[in-house]
């Protein structure tokens, strides 16, 4: 039994900049073993849902019609590591590509899908704190 960290849409939250989820069934059968301690950085950094979609320019996390939100994510990435450390969490599964949860690709920040190496503001931040990220691609890499 392990506390993990789990982005929320994975998990059906309806916490995207669309105002749907990202449901994994796979990662939600993590519940059967473990806890789940849910989150959305965006949602935790004051950011509504629905909201304009954003990418990482040049380490700066812009919405499509230019608004800087860096400051938001930070925020939120902030909140995420102190619940980790709060629950000693072994690991965090978060979603693959996205600005603030993506690990190792996220979107180069054209806003044209391309992806590009780098780490989403949440998941570099747990990573940097020496927290294992993991991507909804990733769960057979897991390890407890
Ligand atoms: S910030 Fe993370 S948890 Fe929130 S909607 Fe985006 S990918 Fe999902």
């Amino acid at each position: 039994m392990a506390n993990i960290i789990v982005s929320a849409c994975l998990l059906g939250q309806p916490c995207t900049y669309r105002g749907d989820s990202n449901y994994c069934a796979e990662v939600c059968r993590l519940a059967e073993q473990h806890t789940l301690i849910a989150v959305c950085p965006e949602q935790m950094g004051g950011l509504p849902v629905p909201r304009p979609p954003a990418e990482i320019v040049g380490g700066q996390v812009l919405t499509r019609d230019g608004r800087n939100v860096t400051a938001e994510y930070r925020r939120g990435a902030e909140a995420v590591l102190r619940l980790a450390q709060c629950h000693t969490a072994s690991c965090a599964v978060l979603k693959a590509r996205s600005p603030s949860c993506g690990k190792g690709q996220i979107y180069d920040g054209t806003f044209t899908g391309q992806k590009c190496a780098g780490n989403g503001i949440a998941a570099e931040m747990l990573l940097d704190n020496g927290v294992p990220v993991y991507t909804e691609e990733e769960l057979d890499d897991i390890q407890f």
